[in-house]
């Protein structure tokens, strides 16, 4: 099977194009001048449901929106679009939208990021003890686009907000100094689509007997198997990966995919069970996450049916995630208490070996925050918390409380119970105090 993907520039070659109403396709051309817009081959022939196109999830996993900008939004870029054809213009305005739709969230560009030899890793993030992130620049794209994305900022071509790097050699030195550090996970943008060639070198180093990391485990974040699962069957270096995954995995090294999976409709193709068959072959172990997004899976039955068909594939439920406050938030917001209901009510209708799963998760500033549920303490409703990962490993499953808000959708607008502040805020004000001046305090959330 051929790759060929579709952006704003030739997507009326869509052979199923003529299915769109003229309003869909207007709204298209509006939206995916601020988000990004990208679609391949495989998810128009062989996951979306064209006859149905409007209440599809697929549709709506990779095709933009109206209501994923403000009206403001939507009506300036609009008229912007109307009044002109000058390009630098239009690309002033979509700018101007991006800039207050938060590009950067939870700190992504400025905290987290290590120094070694007084030079900063842009393209690395070590927040958690255990796991250093890689983003290598050659994988900061991805098959298809999710409409959701919140790294859509790194694929909306504003390139100072793009973290990458193109060395491997100051990661080795800096994984060399930290021992702690026994997680490698590369993540992009989706580094699955990187041909075999870049991808060899980058991933090279890190497994050559030479290096005195302590890496032991090597994550692949990615969607590729939902979005291009002939990666690993008909493209020309398929077989070439799988050797090299063979080869690390027998290395004594657990190479893990982080696969995203967003829906059910991903998990029934025959291209994808065959390209799990043949990866699961070489040792690699498959871990599934998703955010929980309104319009896609909002319900709990998509997910326990997901988590079930994810287990008979031989993959390991891992994490439900709450999307992140950033791009299209206002479109895709379940509010915490909706993902908590709709985790529990999955949970609950799904065999023990599908319960490996951990959510629903936040990821903040502070840390990874899962909603444990609500309860009532002293006659007041709250929300039970708990850091699955914090910057500081002391703060993990540690329950807290915040008060009962029914329509929170993230962690900024709860108010501790019980208390003045939350127990682990005094630290992370006097950590960002030590680190970073005043104005990036102001946009800590
Ligand atoms: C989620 C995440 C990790 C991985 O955490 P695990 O709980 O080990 O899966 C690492 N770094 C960052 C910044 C993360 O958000
Ligand atoms: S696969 Fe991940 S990084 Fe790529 S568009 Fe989807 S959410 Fe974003």
């Amino acid at each position: 099977m051929k790759y060929k993907s579709y952006v704003l520039n030739n997507y009326s070659t869509i052979p199923q194009i003529d299915k769109l109403s003229e309003e869909s396709k207007h709204n298209i051309e509006i939206v995916s001048s601020v988000l990004p817009f990208k679609v391949n081959n495989y998810v128009i022939d062989e996951l979306i449901d064209w006859d149905n196109y409007e209440n599809d999830p697929m549709f709506n996993l990779t095709f933009p929106q109206k209501d994923m900008l403000l009206p403001h939004h939507f009506n300036e870029m609009k008229a912007a679009l109307e009044q002109s054809n000058d390009k630098n213009y239009h690309m002033e305005v979509s700018n101007k939208i991006r800039l207050q739709l938060n590009p950067s969230p939870a700190g992504q560009k400025e905290h987290n990021i290590p120094v070694i030899d007084n030079e900063k890793l842009y393209g690395v993030q070590h927040k958690y003890r255990e796991t250093a992130l890689f983003f290598p620049s050659a994988g900061q794209t991805c098959h298809s686009y999710c409409t959701y994305c919140f790294r859509w900022a790194q694929f909306a071509g504003m390139e100072e907000l793009k973290f990458a790097m193109k060395e491997t050699e100051l990661m080795i030195k800096y994984l060399e100094k930290h021992q702690e550090v026994t997680d490698l996970l590369f993540t992009g943008g989706d580094p699955m689509t990187m041909s075999y060639k870049v991808f060899k070198k980058y991933i090279d180093p890190f497994i050559s007997d030479q290096n005195k990391t302590n890496i032991q485990t090597i994550r692949i974040g990615t969607k590729v198997l939902s979005y291009w699962p002939y990666k690993f069957l008909t493209d020309k270096d398929a077989d070439d990966f799988l050797r090299l995954f063979e080869a690390i995995t027998s290395k004594g090294i657990n190479l893990a995919f982080m696969a995203h999976f967003t829906h059910p409709v991903e998990l029934g193709t025959e291209a994808l069970r065959q390209s799990i068959i043949r990866l699961r072959n070489t040792g690699v172990q498959i871990r599934t996450q998703s955010p929980v997004v309104k319009h896609i899976n909002d319900k709990a039955e998509i997910w326990s049916d997901m988590w079930r068909k994810q287990v008979n594939l031989n993959c390991i439920p891992y994490y439900m995630f709450i999307a992140r406050n950033t791009g299209a938030q206002h479109y895709f917001a379940v509010s915490l208490f909706d993902a908590w209901k709709i985790f529990r009510n999955a949970y609950q209708n799904v065999s023990g070996v599908c319960r490996t799963v951990r959510g629903p998760s936040m990821s903040c500033t502070p840390g990874k925050v899962q909603i444990l549920g609500v309860s009532e303490i002293n006659q007041e409703k709250v929300f039970v918390l708990r850091f699955i990962q914090g910057r500081n490993p002391d703060w993990v499953a540690r329950p807290f409380f915040a008060k009962f808000d029914e329509n929170a959708i993230w962690m900024n607008t709860l108010k501790p119970a019980f208390e003045e502040k939350f127990f682990f805020e005094e630290e992370e004000f006097k950590y960002f105090r030590e680190n970073y001046n005043d104005s990036e305090w102001e946009s800590f959330e």
